[in-house]
C-alpha cells in the first residue's frame, strides 16, 4: 500500500508555469482524481508522478521514498493513456504480458499473472485477437489489464474514457472503480469531466492555472465549494452578491440580490455589512416552505420540462433571476406565475473570492 506526498511541486516549460507549488497528499488505496479545465496542468502532474517529466522544484514521496528524479522505469507504476497504446502487431495476450516479460517474470507465472489480469477486465474470451479486432471499450480494458498485471505500486490514468462514446463511459466509470477498489491500489485519475470525478472520486483536486483550488471528497466539493470558479467548475449553481445582515444564533442573514436567505456562519469571519458572493445549486431551493424561513418572491420566467425534472427561471425586481431544478412530483411551476422559494440555510454557501 503506497502514499503519495506531492510537495511544492511547481513545473516550468518556459515561460508558462504548468503547475504552481501543489501541495497534496494522496492516501494508499484511494481513487484520487485530478479535476480541471483543459490547461490546468493535470497532465502535467499526473507525468510527473509517472517520472516523464522533472519538475522544478519540489519533491515527490511514494511512502517515505523520494522518488522526484527517479526514471519512470524505476517507480513501479502504471500508466494508462487516453489512446491506448496498445502494440497492434501483438495478440491481446502478448501486449497485457509484455510488461511481465521485460521484468523477466518466468513464463509459467507470466501465463498464470496475465489470464488473472484478464479475467479481472472480463477480457480472458479475448486473448487471442489483435488490437484491431476488439471496440474501443475492449481496448480501453486490455490497456487497464496490461497496467495492473504489473502490480503497481500506483496506478496513473490518463483521461482512460475519454476516446469512448457515453453509454460506454458511464459503464466502464464502475468498472474502473470496481478494479481499483478490489486490487487496492492507489490511483491517480485526470480528467477535466467533473461528473465523472464526481462519480468515481474517494477524493478530488480542482485544479486552475497550475495551482490547487480546493481538496475534499466530491460531496464536500459539491456541496461547499470554496471559490466562485470551483463552484462553477462543479455543476450549475446561481452566484448571488450579497451584504452581510444581522446574526441570528448560529446563522447569519444575507441580504442578496433577489431577496433575504438565512445561511449558517462558521465563526466571525465574516464582514459586518460587508459584501459577498454566495452560491446556491439550483436544485436547492423548495417551492413550498415553513412560516419560520425567509421566502423569495419573483415571478416565473421560463419553464423547461426534462421528463424526470423541471427547470425554471425565476424573475426577480432588478432584472435579477435564478434558477432552479426540481423533481417533476406533484405541482409543477408554470410560466408567469408567482413564486415563492425558500432555501435551507446549509444550501446557502458563502464563496470567498
Ligand atoms: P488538457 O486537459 O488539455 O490535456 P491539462 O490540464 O492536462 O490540459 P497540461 O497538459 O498539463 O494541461 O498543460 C498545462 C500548461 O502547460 C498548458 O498551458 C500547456 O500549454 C503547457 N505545457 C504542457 N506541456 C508543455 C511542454 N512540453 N512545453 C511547453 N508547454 C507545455
Amino acid at each position: 500500500m503506497t502514499c503519495i506526498s506531492i510537495e511544492g511541486i511547481t513545473k516550468r516549460f518556459g515561460q508558462t508555469t504548468a503547475v504552481n507549488g501543489v501541495d497534496l497528499k494522496i492516501e494508499s488505496g484511494d481513487l484520487f482524481f485530478l479535476l480541471g479545465p483543459s490547461g490546468c496542468g493535470k497532465t502535467t502532474l499526473l507525468r510527473m508522478l509517472a517520472g516523464f517529466i522533472e519538475p522544478s522544484s519540489g519533491r515527490i514521496r511514494f511512502n517515505d521514498k523520494d522518488v522526484t528524479t527517479l526514471p519512470p522505469n524505476r517507480r513501479n507504476t502504471g500508466m494508462v493513456f487516453q489512446s491506448y497504446a496498445l502494440w497492434p502487431h501483438m495478440t491481446v495476450a502478448e501486449n497485457v504480458a509484455y510488461g511481465l516479460r521485460v521484468r523477466k517474470v518466468d513464463a509459467a507465472t507470466r501465463k498464470a499473472r496475465v489470464s488473472r489480469a484478464l479475467e479481472a477486465v472480463q477480457m480472458d474470451p479475448y486473448a487471442q485477437r489483435r488490437p484491431n479486432q476488439l471496440s474501443g471499450g475492449q481496448q480501453q480494458r486490455v490497456a487497464l489489464a496490461r497496467a495492473l498485471v504489473i502490480e503497481p505500486e500506483v496506478l496513473l490514468l490518463d483521461e482512460p474514457l475519454s476516446n469512448l462514446d457515453a453509454k460506454l463511459r458511464l459503464e466502464m466509470r464502475q468498472e474502473i472503480r470496481r478494479l481499483c477498489k478490489e486490487s487496492e491500489i492507489t490511483t491517480v485519475y485526470v480528467t477535466h469531466d467533473q461528473e465523472e470525478a464526481l462519480s468515481m472520486a474517494d477524493r478530488m483536486a480542482v485544479l486552475k492555472d497550475g495551482s490547487l483550488q480546493q481538496l475534499g471528497p466530491p460531496q464536500t466539493l459539491y456541496r461547499q465549494p470554496k471559490t466562485r470558479f470551483v463552484a462553477e467548475f462543479l455543476g450549475e449553481t446561481n452566484l448571488l452578491p450579497a451584504s452581510v445582515g444581522s446574526r441570528e444564533g448560529s446563522k447569519v442573514r444575507l441580504e442578496t440580490v433577489v431577496g433575504d436567505v438565512l445561511a449558517n456562519a462558521s465563526g466571525d469571519d465574516l464582514p459586518d455589512g460587508g459584501n459577498i458572493t454566495c452560491s446556491i445549486r439550483p436544485e436547492s431551493f423548495r417551492w413550498s416552505g415553513s412560516d419560520a424561513a425567509l421566502p423569495l418572491k419573483g415571478q416565473v420566467q421560463e419553464v423547461v420540462f426534462l421528463g424526470d425534472v423541471t427547470q425554471a427561471v425565476v424573475g426577480f425586481e432588478g432584472g435579477h433571476s435564478i434558477r432552479t431544478i426540481s423533481l417533476n412530483q406533484g405541482k409543477r411551476p408554470e410560466c408567469g406565475e408567482e413564486a415563492c422559494l425558500f432555501v435551507e440555510p446549509q444550501d446557502v454557501v458563502i464563496l470567498n473570492d
